[in-house]
């Protein structure tokens, strides 16, 4: 084989996006995967929870178990969706929200070592050249997400200093100056699908946390316009029935709100670091057909 045929074969190549739950994918970095993939990428989803803890949301007094299955059925057909391979899962079991004790096996309390590994080895497995996870903050500081991003991230450092290794970090963040938009969206939401209890304990809980941990718009060096393929993010957020309460899809209403809050995906790149004041409004890393 030719020295540089060999070079080329050891090349990473792909995008591979690492969350904690089925459903955080297709939220943050849906439309995203979907571009790279439908520019030639591979493109992957490593799931760090199974989601059993996904039931009932915003319900403190009852049973949050979900049959795992479930959400596994749920991701792999949010992956169809987005047109990117099946998903993997690492298993643990999820955390819950931040005061409902997390139980044993789940995320939050794995040995971040074990973890670490564990995703260092998908990395070696698969050779990406980009890889994609929640900001520090979790975007609203989920036990799970906030464990994900420290592993995901710590992983992405090891990996990429092996020969063949991934050369591009990012993290999914939201910018301040969309979480007042997100919130009006939301009360509509409520309103139209006429339910007039009023917000719950978990959901003012989180609420606070999407303001506190949302970063200065400065800070979000990526924004990328996904309304191209904002039928396959939509497509595939509604695939995850089971978190869904119910939303009205098909209602044009909800539709013109959903693309004005999923019109794009935000992230800091995090390595290579842009120079200060540089945007850009792709991945780098992939490719993107000569464009
Ligand atoms: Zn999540």
């Amino acid at each position: 084989m030719a020295g540089g045929k060999e070079a080329n074969s050891t090349a990473p190549s792909g995008l591979l996006a690492i969350f904690a739950h089925p459903d955080d994918e297709s939220y943050g970095a849906g439309g995203v995967m979907a571009l790279a993939a439908a520019a030639g990428n591979k493109v992957w989803v490593l799931c760090a929870t199974n989601g059993d803890q996904g039931g009932r949301p915003g319900e403190m007094d009852v049973d949050h178990a979900l049959d795992p299955e479930i959400r596994r059925a749920e991701l792999a057909c949010a992956c169809e969706a987005l047109g990117i391979a099946e998903p993997i899962f690492l298993g643990y079991r999820d955390s819950g929200m931040e005061g409902w004790g997390a139980p044993e096996g789940s995320l939050s309390l794995a040995p971040k070592a074990e973890v670490v590994e564990r995703i260092v080895a998908v990395i070696r497995r698969l050779r990406p050249a980009v890889i994609v996870t929640f900001d520090p903050g979790g975007v609203y500081g989920h036990p799970d997400h906030t464990a994900c991003s420290a592993t995901a991230t710590a992983a992405y450092e090891e990996a990429a200093a092996e020969p063949g290794g991934p050369i591009a970090l990012y993290h999914q963040a939201l910018p301040r100056s969309y979480i007042a938009a997100m919130r009006a969206g939301m009360e509509e939401e409520r309103r139209r699908g006429g339910d007039d209890k009023p917000p719950s304990e978990d959901d003012l809980r989180q609420q606070e946390a999407f303001e506190k941990l949302a970063r200065p718009d400065d800070e979000i060096t990526t924004v990328v316009p996904i309304g191209s393929v904002l039928e396959r993010k939509i497509a595939a957020l509604a695939c995850h029935d089971s978190q869904m309460r119910n939303r009205p899809w098909d209602d044009p209403e909800a539709r013109a709100q959903m693309e004005r809050m999923f019109g794009t995906e935000t992230f800091v790149r995090v390595d290579p670091p842009l120079p200060v004041g540089e945007k850009e409004d792709r991945f780098a890393g992939l490719e993107w057909g000569g464009k």
